[in-house]
Parts: C-alpha cells; sequence; structure tokens
C-alpha cells in the first residue's frame, strides 16, 4: 500500500484523537436522532487544522478516521466544503475570493445540485431551465432533491439546462453550472427528514423560480457544466471510498473488541471457524480497498486521475463497507442491533448510491476498458 508521508499520518492521529474525544456515541446518538446538522464540530474542526484544502491528503485521512469513529457526524463535519473543487478548477478569481475563500476559512458552506426527480443517474437528463433574458442576465427555474447542504448552504453550485442538445445521444451538451445564492429572491429550501442513515448531515429539496443569475455567477463556458461536473466526481468519488474504508475500519474495530472480549470471558465463539473466517474475510477486504483508493486519490492528487480506477476505489470500497456491516451485524446478534454497528449498517448504504451508484460505476469501469483496448488495437 501506498506509505503516506509523516506529517500525514501525524494528521490522521490528530483526526482520530479529534473523532473520539467528540464523536463518543451518546453524541453522535443525539444527531442521528435529531436529524440535526453539527455546526459547533464543524467550526472545531476547522479551527484544529484538521479541515485543510492546502494538502488534499489531509482531507483524505481526516474523513477516514472521523468516519471510522462515526461516519454521520464525520462525513456531516467535513461537508460543508461539498463543491470547493468545481471553483478551484473552474472558477474565475473572482468567483474564488467571493465564493471559494470563505468556504475554504471555515465562515461559510457550500453545496452541488444536481440530482432531480426525474434525472439521477442520469445527469443529463436533468430539466433545470438556464435562459438569458433581455438584459444579459439569467433566469434559472426548477427543482432538485436530495441535495447535501440545501437549507444551510450559503451558496450551491447548480447545474442546469441552458440550450437543446443537437441529439438524444448529445444529451450532455447545452448544461451550464450556476452559482446560486440563498438569499437570491426566487430560491427556496425544505430539508429533507427520515433518512436511512447519515443523518446528522443536511440534505434538502430546492426550488428556483425565475432565481436572476447574474453572468459574474455562470461557472466556466456556457455549454460545457457536465464535463465539469464528470471531473468533479473523479474527485469526490475519491472521498466517498474513503468513508467506506473508514466506515468498515470502524466495523473490523467492533468486531475485534468483540472477539477479544469473547477469548478473555472464555467464550467458544471467539475460536469458532465461522468467527476467525469472518474477521479475516473483513480485514483483508478493507486492506485490499484501501490499496485501490490510495492509488486512485493519489493519481487524481498529482492531477493525472484514471476513470477506471476511481470506480473501481469507489465501487469496491462501498461495497466492502456494507458487506463488513451486513456480516457483522448478523454475526453479533441481538447486542449488534442496539450498537454503534446498527447506526454503521445504516450509514453504509448511502456510500453505494451518491456520487455515482455502483451500476454506474460499473458501467464507467468496464466502457472505458472497452475504450481504452479498442483504440490500442487500432494503433
Ligand atoms: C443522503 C443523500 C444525499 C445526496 N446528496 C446529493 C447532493 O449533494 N447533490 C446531488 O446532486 N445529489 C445528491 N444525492 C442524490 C444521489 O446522488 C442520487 O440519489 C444518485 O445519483 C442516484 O440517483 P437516483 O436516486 O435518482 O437513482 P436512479 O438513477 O434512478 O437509479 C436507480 C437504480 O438504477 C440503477 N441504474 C440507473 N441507471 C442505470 C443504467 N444505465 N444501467 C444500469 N443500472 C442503472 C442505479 O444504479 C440504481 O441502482 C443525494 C442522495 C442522498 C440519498
Amino acid at each position: 500500500m501506498l506509505s503516506l508521508p509523516i506529517e500525514v499520518e501525524e494528521i490522521r492521529k490528530k483526526a482520530r484523537k479529534f473523532a473520539l474525544e467528540n464523536f463518543k456515541d451518546d453524541i453522535a446518538m443525539k444527531y442521528d436522532t435529531e436529524e440535526k446538522f453539527p455546526f459547533e464540530l464543524w467550526k472545531k474542526a476547522f479551527s484544529e487544522g484538521l479541515i485543510n484544502f492546502s494538502n488534499p491528503w489531509v482531507m483524505l485521512v481526516t474523513l477516514e478516521e472521523f468516519c471510522r469513529v462515526d461516519p454521520s457526524l464525520g462525513i456531516a463535519t467535513l461537508i460543508p466544503t461539498f463543491g470547493s473543487e468545481i471553483l478551484m478548477l473552474f472558477g474565475n478569481d473572482e468567483q474564488k475570493k467571493k465564493y471559494l475563500e470563505p468556504v475554504l476559512k471555515g465562515e461559510r458552506i457550500s453545496g452541488v445540485a444536481i440530482t432531480e426527480p426525474v434525472a439521477g443517474s442520469d445527469v443529463a437528463g436533468i430539466q433545470t431551465k438556464l435562459e438569458k433574458d433581455q438584459s444579459g442576465n439569467w433566469i434559472l427555474n426548477g427543482q432538485k432533491i436530495f441535495i447535501s447542504n440545501g437549507t444551510i448552504a450559503d451558496h450551491l453550485y447548480v447545474l442546469a439546462r441552458s440550450s437543446q442538445p443537437p441529439s438524444f445521444e448529445k444529451r450532455h451538451h447545452g448544461l451550464t453550472l450556476v452559482i446560486v445564492e440563498k438569499k437570491m429572491k426566487g430560491f427556496s429550501s425544505s430539508q429533507l427528514k427520515g433518512k436511512l442513515g447519515v443523518r446528522a448531515t443536511n440534505t434538502a429539496e430546492l426550488r428556483f423560480e425565475n432565481v436572476v443569475i447574474p453572468p459574474e455567477n455562470i461557472i466556466g463556458e456556457i455549454g460545457k457544466g457536465f464535463y465539469y461536473i464528470m471531473v468533479f466526481f473523479n474527485i469526490s468519488r475519491v472521498y466517498v471510498a474513503t468513508q467506506a474504508i473508514g466506515l468498515a475500519q470502524g466495523v473490523l474495530d467492533e468486531l475485534l473488541d468483540y472477539l477479544v472480549t469473547a477469548k478473555k470471558e472464555s467464550n467458544p465463539i471467539a475460536d469458532y471457524e465461522s468467527s476467525l473466517f469472518l474477521l479475516a474475510e473483513i480485514a483483508t477486504r478493507i486492506e485490499a480497498a484501501r490499496s485501490l483508493t490510495y492509488k486512485a486519490a493519489d493519481l487524481v492528487f498529482k492531477f493525472t486521475p484514471d476513470p477506471i480506477l476511481t470506480s473501481m476505489a469507489k465501487y469496491y470500497a462501498s461495497e466492502v463497507a456494507n458487506f463488513a456491516a451486513e456480516k457483522s451485524l448478523e454475526f453479533i446478534g441481538n447486542d449488534a442491533m442496539i450498537s454503534k454497528l446498527e447506526r454503521f449498517y445504516r450509514d453504509a448504504k448511502i456510500m453505494e448510491i451518491w456520487e455515482g451508484a455502483t451500476e454506474i460505476e460499473k458501467l464507467v469501469i468496464s466502457r472505458m476498458l472497452i475504450k481504452n483496448r479498442m483504440e490500442k488495437n487500432e494503433q
């Protein structure tokens, strides 16, 4: 496995200490039950230097260690910067100063709004409309659902259709990314409650009714939004894979504690072959998922992403997280049903869905493998 620089490993230790102190079980349960966003934990993590975009490995190991202790609080604490890479890569200097800098300083919250009632995996199928008016402004109309930070974000990066595509096959043409501020007239949002997991994160439905978007709030070039989002997914998928390895490691911690206690109490379950096989299987899968994720992350952070590896990492790590949580819950039985594992089991599911569902990751992998082989054959 890729070994990380010593200063990153120091951050990992700091992040673990922070999570153990601040995400204690009673606190995690409270946020889970109340479906409340942890503003104070987000501020605290910033003040301790754990949210720091100047080194993406800092973000990665912090996310991993946070999710190991509590995935819901771990994700919620770090998600206020969601979408920052979009402005880092495609925003202009004014946009970076006005919107990105306050987010990176922990003063404001951002979000990314793509999904609609009619379009989730099918990003190109979105129907939110962006039309130019006579004064040179753009008018936004439409609806988004399941948007993280939706009611707490100060601004959101919203994908909308700005022109009709030339054909069905070219629907990814004519999509544009715009910055929508919470205070803009015609924008409204309402929180969705009752989610299966990650209940400390804020999720909302958004509405845009004739929202006036000034030209300076267009990100990059008109009509290029789909490409920008695909580049962003190549980064964000590595972070979802990281959430998953953190969660799986947290499950392994629980399972190990359970078996060590059983061994001390001379409970024969600790020596059952099935117990030992399960432990070995989960530990091996986590190591494999971590190696894959770090390899994909290393390429992304060096600006040479490999979408095949990124999709493999996201697909495999999220599968490992769900496997570990489900099998450990089944194995421990009754006690697990009212323990931390119950929350981990619920929190794991989203990792197979957001930023590209498992089937979509598999399609990316297979299509790119075939494309690469065809190109090679043509040479
Ligand atoms: C808690 C939460 C937070 C979220 N946060 C955000 C956010 O911040 N911003 C945002 O834009 N979205 C967000 N989402 C939405 C999320 O990204 C979508 O749910 C996801 O993209 C899947 O879309 P969908 O639910 O419409 O499923 P669908 O696209 O309808 O897919 C349903 C099923 O069909 C499969 N499928 C779809 N297409 C194909 C195909 N071509 N071939 C084979 N199988 C296929 C999928 O894999 C899936 O299993 C969030 C969702 C949740 C639950």
